[in-house]
């Protein structure tokens, strides 16, 4: 295999490749566009912009793109129009071999990818279906041998179903590996090369990950042949609208200072919405039941929760039952919630690039969040490696402090400048004039250190 690198496209610094392309000029079937414009998309993010040419022209691909980018459907979609000419309506199974294969570290990431698949493929005859691990296999298997032309798979059942001979990858064309990073963090390095193994080498195989380490570029290596590279931020960088924030805080007090950061937000008008990270599921389900105690609606999602119980708490959490999802990294992977406010991180992760999948919950797709870090004495080497990691010093700022009887006053607490504006330039001035010249001081620091241009 030929293993370069051939093309770097780094939207930095470039024009915005949004502005000026539309999902037509794709060339995309007029039964995918009406796909696409019922999810309301009305033009490509730029991952998408890069990315879908590059499928559709066959190239192999690494997308260096997080969650949030639309990156699954910089994939989903080219990956439709290829296998278009040989859809079927016939019932026949073998009509319906596996065409593409997308491969995802956790099972929400596979049902989340799988989701968009079948939205946007709704209207051709083309199939697909999800398999992950923890689950009866037998619906599964019912699924498979019913044919089914995009597959979107957790290695480990996946094995399971070539094992038991339910699942057939000779006539895969494309082969997509999402957020490989991920997937070798997790161990599954041996899983993917038995799997791999067995999949036609004449294909087409798309890597993404939000970071490029070098055990990524090695696998890129084996795996892909003469790959171009698309960038929609830079390496080991949170998307530019993120707006971010550390406060220190003593491990005793951080529950205190949750309560006192969402009571803040919801005296700017803010929605008290957002998922808290931490490191431990013990850790997890006490924070759960330490806020609800606070009286914040909360809910756990973490490793030790089945499948069904992960469920009901993110269907009650998009739907607002519950205001607060306290979540482990590996619970939280691949969890489509669009427009995440904010993020908090109760503690900080130990590696450093999954903070930045941490904080990749929010400002996805275009829109604007925050991410609040809680750091203690003992994770400060932790924030030294994530600043190194992202190039940039995090500012730091006071927690807000609520005064007795203060109700109405709008709190100055506002990491992200444009949620809000004019209620920072004009509030009252006086009152709690330290607190307020601390964060209006901050405002031009944070905006210098995110850099690049915002969407109002
Ligand atoms: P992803 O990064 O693939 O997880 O996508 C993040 C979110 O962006 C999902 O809710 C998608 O439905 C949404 N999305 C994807 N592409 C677009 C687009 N072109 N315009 C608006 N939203 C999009």
């Amino acid at each position: 295999m030929i293993n370069t690198v051939t093309e770097i496209n780094n939207s930095e610094g470039s024009q915005d490749p949004q502005a000026s392309i539309t999902f037509a000029d794709f060339g995309l079937d007029p039964l995918v566009l009406k796909a696409v414009s019922e999810q309301g998309y009305n033009t490509p993010t730029p991952i998408q912009a890069q990315a879908i040419p590059y499928v559709l022209a066959g190239r192999d691909l690494m997308g260096a793109a997080q969650t949030g980018t639309g990156k699954t459907a910089a994939f989903v979609l080219p990956i439709i129009q290829k296998l278009l000419p040989s859809a079927s309506s016939s019932a026949s199974p073998a009509r319906h071999p596996i065409r593409a294969l997308v491969l995802t570290p956790t099972r929400e990431l596979a049902v989340q990818v799988s989701e968009n698949a079948a939205n946007y493929s709704r209207h051709t005859d083309l199939r697909s279906t999800v398999v992950f691990g923890g689950v009866d296999m037998q619906p599964q298997v019912s699924l498979l041998r019913g044919g089914i032309e995009i597959l979107i798979a957790t290695p480990g059942r996946l094995l399971d179903h070539i094992g038991s001979k339910t699942a057939n990858l000779s006539q895969v064309e494309i082969l997509v590996l999402d957020e490989a990073d991920r997937m070798l963090d997790m161990g599954f390095l041996p899983d993917l090369q038995r799997i791999i193994n067995l999949i036609p080498a004449k294909r087409q195989t798309l890597l993404f990950s939000a970071t490029f380490s070098s055990e990524i570029k090695k696998l890129a290596q084996s795996y892909l042949i003469n790959p171009v590279t698309v960038e929609v931020a830079r390496q080991n960088a949170a998307a530019d609208t993120v707006s971010q924030v550390v406060h220190f805080v003593s491990s005793g007090d951080k529950q205190s200072a949750i309560v006192k950061i969402l009571d803040s937000r919801a005296r700017l008008g803010l929605t008290r919405q957002c998922i808290i990270f931490t490191n431990s599921r013990l850790g997890c389900a006490r924070l759960a039941r330490a806020l609800e105690r606070d009286g914040i609606k909360a809910g756990a999602i973490h490793g030790d929760k089945s499948q069904g119980e992960r469920t009901l708490t993110l269907d009650a959490f998009k739907s607002g039952a519950i205001e607060v999802l306290v979540a482990t990294d590996v619970a939280a992977r691949g969890l489509d919630i669009p427009a995440m406010p904010c993020v908090i991180n109760h503690e900080l992760p130990y590696s450093a690039e999954d903070f930045i999948h941490r904080i990749g919950r929010t400002g996805r797709a275009g829109s604007t969040g925050d991410a609040i870090a809680l750091v203690d004495d003992s994770e400060k080497r932790l924030l030294d490696d994530i600043e190194k990691l992202m190039k940039r010093k995090l500012p730091v700022m006071p927690l807000p402090e609520v005064k007795p009887g203060q109700t109405s006053d709008p709190f100055f607490y506002m990491p992200y400048q444009s949620n809000s504006p004019s209620k920072l330039d004009s509030g009252p001035s006086g009152q709690d004039g330290v607190k307020k010249a601390g964060i209006i001081s901050a405002k031009p620091t944070v905006g210098a250190l995110l850099g690049g241009s915002k969407k109002k």
